[in-house]
């Protein structure tokens, strides 16, 4: 009893000294609000880009299809000489006793054929030292035939399928290289992996077209028969000077402290407003039906970080840093949005993998997310949910001026403010040993009132506030 007395107590200390060191900006490994002191798993996660941006569809909102304009001319396939690099130097830089994570994107990496993931699980095996492994591949789904699936399905592959939803939101903007939509191809992959049982979830991006019929395109998901979904919000700005120089059609991801002075934004973005709206709206439908039998990962990523779990995503954590990328030639570069020369950090075949992650370059990316929040962002109510969320994303000035402030913000404090009653009530029913779908008995939801202010329950359980010492 004591000690659980004192369990309790140092974690209310530890959650004190986030929320301290959120408020006042502080980075020391000590008080950085991590969301966990329990050693993590994984240093790094990489993903992998063994054919470059090269794809068989024409999606609108893509920023990576152009980053081709950034490579060498020529075919951007990997060779087996960098994948076979990439693999022992990726699992040997990972934590002894934990599982070494895979992942394979693009562009649209099953075009590269399968004898490729033949020899990288063969590569992974020669070089596992005894480390388990797991693959996930992120794909349009459009290529996947009965050799794949059989393939995915017998080595336990994870598949996240991209698909926007009902036919004509997914249609609006993935289009395929004659300009048609992309929905029916897409089906049929999902279709081939649902008969060999391989497990997928669904990412899909929020558009204009889907922000305008939340329910309509949770409900196509659950009669799709998908069990996961994660929701992307699209946000792109139209080519800043920066781009133009590199050549490229999209606005380079904002800088650290950068003062965006015009900002211009492409017709697929999402609305702030709507999109706050059309979590909220998807989130009662959840909450009230779904909780425990359909997985929202931005849903299931905002309750562990009320409850001072590391949220899984790197968006809504304190730091940048963890998700480096690798393309096809072996360069290996900070992040995915920020594929640019000079956040290149060097290249596998000559280069150690565990030096570039620890290379002052890296660091002052990682820790840049947190340095940089705007005052507005620190006193913010859900700040310790959304950490200002994606640096790409920071390019609008808060209402006293500042720069720096995420577009997001106001979808993003309406949908947290939204939601937090309820993340309440699951937190208790957790810490009581219940599951969060208890939450759906009808005598359960009743919620906490808001404040007269109309702010909720501020986003962190219990007495935490982020706006301590203000
Ligand atoms: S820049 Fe954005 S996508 Fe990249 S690690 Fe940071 S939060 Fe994640
Ligand atoms: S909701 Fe807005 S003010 Fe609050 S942390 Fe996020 S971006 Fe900053």
């Amino acid at each position: 009893m004591r000690k659980r007395g004192k369990t309790e107590n140092k974690k209310k200390l530890r959650r004190q000294a986030r929320a301290k060191a959120f408020a006042e900006g502080t980075t020391s490994a000590q008080t950085a609000p991590t969301a966990t002191d329990e050693p993590e798993p994984i240093r790094f996660c990489m993903m992998a880009k063994p054919i470059g941006p090269a794809c068989n569809l024409r999606c609108h909102y893509c920023f990576y299809l152009e980053k081709d304009a950034l490579l060498e001319p020529g075919d951007h396939r990997m060779s087996e000489e960098v994948l076979e690099a990439y693999v022992r130097k990726y699992i040997a830089s990972q934590l002894a006793g934990g599982t070494v994570e895979f992942h394979w994107q693009g562009g649209e990496p099953t075009l590269i054929g399968l004898d490729f993931y033949r020899k990288a699980v063969e590569f992974q095996r020669r070089y596992a030292n005894g480390k388990r492994f797991t693959n996930t591949i992120q794909t349009n789904g459009t290529l996947l035939d009965e050799e794949w699936c059989n393939f995915l399905a017998k080595g336990k592959w994870m598949v996240g399928l991209s698909l926007d939803g009902p036919k004509d939101v997914h249609d609006t903007y993935r289009l395929d290289t004659r300009g048609e939509g992309s929905f029916d191809g897409v089906m049929r992959g999902l279709e081939v992996l649902k008969r060999h049982r391989v497990e997928f979830n669904v990412l899909a991006s929020v558009t204009p077209a889907s922000t305008a019929r939340p329910l309509e395109v949770y409900d196509f998901f659950k009669e799709a028969g998908v069990k996961f979904v994660q929701f992307m919000p699209i946000v792109e700005r139209l080519p800043d000077r920066a781009a133009e120089e590199l050549g490229l059609q999209l606005a380079v991801g904002v800088r650290s402290g950068e003062a965006v002075q015009t900002v211009r934004m492409t017709p697929w973005s999402v609305e702030t407003e709507a999109y706050g709206e059309f979590l909220c709206r998807i989130f009662d439908e959840w909450v009230r039906n779904d909780v425990g039998s359909f997985a929202v990962m931005n849903f299931e990523w905002a309750l562990a970080n009320y409850m001072g779990r590391p949220a899984g995503v790197c968006q809504w954590m304190p730091k940048c840093g963890r998700s480096p990328i690798i393309e096809y030639n072996g360069d290996v570069y900070a992040c995915d949005h920020y594929m640019y020369p000079e956040y290149r950090l060097g290249n596998v075949l000559t280069d150690d993998l565990q030096e570039m992650m620890e290379s002052p370059k890296q660091c002052r990316f990682g820790e840049a997310k947190l340095d940089a929040l705007p005052k507005y962002c620190r006193q913010c109510p859900v700040g310790p949910a959304c950490w200002g969320e994606c640096p790409k994303r920071r390019f609008c000035h808060t209402p006293d001026g500042e720069a720096g402030l995420n577009y997001l913000c106001a979808g993003y404090r309406r949908f947290f403010e939204h939601a937090a009653p309820h993340f309440h009530v699951m937190a208790k029913l957790v810490q009581a040993g219940q599951p969060a779908s208890k939450i759906m008995e009808s005598e359960i939801m009743v919620i906490p009132q808001a404040s007269p202010a109309g702010r909720g329950i501020p986003f962190h359980e219990n007495e935490d506030r982020v706006s301590e010492g203000r």
